[in-house]
């Protein structure tokens, strides 16, 4: 703040030592003489052979000051007159003209100055626009322009990946780079690709800020940060040349680590967006791929950016050499929730009761910030219930505050959402697993992500570049078994399976209409071309289709439809309990993996 105060008191100081000057000026031509007349009255006087003499301004006429021959004063403010020298002369008036008493630098500085006047309003809020304060000490008084970012020293930085819990993968995918960082020589002597750019996604709260600051902290470089956020109010031309100082001060104490919170704010797709293109974000962006591209190969420096709508980005900022390695940073499951409750609790006093597996439980859906905002929480009921160990109950009630609280963002789900959750999951796999000629199934959760309340993922055993009809009429199966394990088990239908249904759709009519693989139609493609299908747009805006046969894909692809429900539906009729088991499994574990499922199916 103190640099607030020192920028207006400065704005004002060249405020009043410029009013001085003006007022000056306007001294020196003699208007303090009160003997202004007007111009009119003047000539009149010329006329009347009352005028001694005078003195004329140069340069645009502005003034005409003298004598009058009874030794009066006069001052009159002259309109641009050609006759005024030819009347003097027939009046025998002796004048002469003065040059400009101001220096030349004055006059220039008073011609700016309501330029000057402006840059410095523009400066004043730019400067009060980025906000905050530069804790790290980048940029004193007068470094307008440069870079807010904020640095973290190594020596003040004692982040640490033990700090991070319950996201195991992710952490094990950057734990090269704090390598990289520590031993560039290595890597460079290799030739082999240098990491550059890393993306973190995830929802907020799941800990890649605190992920960005652990390899920094176990790299022991410099941990710069700024967030895209920053960027968007800013004037125009303002956000590129941070990103070009930021990268400058970066690569000066390279190794280092440039962190760049909610990237999405810039790196949305260019030219995409509600309220059309915005200039300065694209500049921004742009300044940032071109700072990037221009990093040579020794500068070791890490650019990781942060985001949880990897989706809007724009894909050139996915380009090799940019941010080229993407890495998930999940919603805790259960066993991570109970690990990130511990990282917390080390840091107050637990009484004995305390199960950090229940509260874990308890508390689906929670992210990592969520879990430590838990643990604070019931600390500071406990100091309000003047306790002096943090109990069990002090834990249940922040957790019910918090949830109240959370509620309303839908992110947590109620125990029957789940429940549902865990037996259409449980449906997709279970016919999955079932059918023959389908992908193993992976993973099986019921933790939402984005806007899918569960997932069940499989995974192909290889790349593939070809589908069989078999593989393919299957997978539609596949699809209707989520909500087919609803109806049987819940007895309801829910949204949460119309993207099921879609796909599914879209799906067997890809299989009659582009892959040509149905008796009734034959191997013929209808629609124009690939895209056209796969927007999903109807075959019917083609014209060259007759009505007959447009009748006729549709009743094909109904039928497909139809069959595979059915398929669906018997297979979960008749593994009812392998459906049962591992819809318990899942409200258990909430995420199982291929093992479990293998154990599920084999079971008698
Ligand atoms: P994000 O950047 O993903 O929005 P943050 O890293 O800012 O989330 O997380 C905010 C806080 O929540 C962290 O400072 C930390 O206290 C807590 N937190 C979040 N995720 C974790 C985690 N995986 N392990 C431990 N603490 C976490
Ligand atoms: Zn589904």
């Amino acid at each position: 703040m103190r640099n607030g105060i020192f920028k207006s008191l400065l704005i004002w100081g060249v405020i009043g030592i410029s009013l001085m000057m003006i007022f000056n000026k306007f001294n020196n031509s003699g208007s303090s003489d009160k003997n202004v007349i007007a111009y009119s009255e003047f000539i009149s006087e010329l006329e009347n052979d009352q005028i001694k003499n005078v003195t004329i301004d140069v340069g645009q006429t502005k003034w005409i000051k003298g004598d009058r021959k009874n030794n009066t004063k006069f001052l009159t403010y002259a309109p641009n007159d050609p006759q005024l020298v030819n009347d003097l002369i027939k009046h025998k008036v002796s004048f002469n003209a003065k040059p400009q008493e101001e220096s030349i630098l004055m006059n220039i500085f008073i011609s700016w100055f309501p330029m000057l006047l402006l840059i410095g309003i523009w400066i004043y809020f730019m400067r009060g626009s980025a906000g905050g304060g530069g804790k790290g000490g980048i940029g004193g008084v007068f470094s307008f322009g440069k870079s807010r970012a904020k640095m973290i020293n190594p020596k003040e930085n004692l982040i640490r990946f033990s700090d991070v819990a319950g996201c195991e993968e992710s952490k094990q995918e950057v734990k090269e780079i704090v390598d990289y960082l520590k031993n560039p020589a290595k890597y460079q002597n290799l030739g082999g690709m240098v990491p550059k750019g890393v993306l973190l996604s995830g929802s907020p709260g799941t800990g890649k800020t605190l992920l960005a600051k652990a390899i920094a902290g176990e790299a022991s470089v410099p941990f710069f940060s700024i967030s895209g956020s920053d960027f968007v109010e800013m004037f125009v031309g303002v956000g590129a040349s941070r990103v070009r100082d930021l990268f400058e001060q970066a690569k000066k104490s390279a190794p280092a680590i440039i962190f760049i919170d909610e990237i999405d704010a810039v790196g949305r797709q260019r030219g995409a967006g509600v309220g059309g293109g915005n200039d300065e974000r694209e500049q921004t962006l742009n300044q940032m791929l071109v700072e990037m591209d221009g990093f040579e190969t020794h500068t070791t420096v890490i650019i990781i950016a942060a985001t949880n709508r990897p989706d809007v980005l724009d894909p050139a900022l996915m380009r090799p050499g940019r941010f080229d390695r993407q890495v998930v940073v999940p919603l805790p499951d259960i066993k991570g929730r109970e690990q990130i409750l511990y990282v917390h609790m080390r840091k107050i006093p637990i009484a004995m009761d305390v199960d950090g597996r229940v509260v874990a439980r308890g508390t689906p859906g929670f992210s990592g910030a969520d879990l430590a905002n838990l643990v604070n929480e019931a600390a500071l009921f406990a100091a309000r219930r003047e306790k002096k160990l943090v109990d069990m109950k002090d834990l249940e009630d922040a957790k019910d505050k918090i949830i109240m609280g959370v509620e309303r963002k839908t992110m947590v789900m109620n125990e029957k959402e789940r429940k549902n959750t865990a037996y259409h999951e449980s449906g997709h796999a279970i016919v999955a697993k079932i059918l023959p000629n389908t992908d193993p199934v992976h993973k099986v959760t019921i933790i939402p992500r984005g806007r899918a309340l569960g997932v069940t993922m499989q995974l192909p055993e290889e790349d593939r570049y070809s589908y069989s009809k078999d593989y393919l009429i299957n997978q539609i199966a596949i699809l209707f078994g989520g909500r087919v394990a609803e109806e049987l088990f819940m007895n309801q239908m829910t949204t949460g399976a119309s993207n099921d249904f879609e796909r599914a759709t879209e799906l067997a009519r890809k299989i009659v209409t582009k892959f040509g693989m149905t008796d009734e139609l034959g191997p013929v493609i209808y629609g124009q071309n690939d895209t056209e299908v796969f927007l999903g747009r109807s075959v019917t805006t083609h014209q060259s289709i007759s009505e007959r046969t447009l009748q006729k894909i549709d009743e094909t692809i109904r039928k497909i439809l139809d069959t595979q429900y059915k398929v669906a539906k018997e297979i979960l009729t008749n593994n009812r309990d392998k459906v049962e088991m591992m819809a318990q499994m899942l409200l258990e574990k909430e995420t199982i993996d291929s093992k479990d499922i293998d154990n599920i199916i084999k079971a008698q």
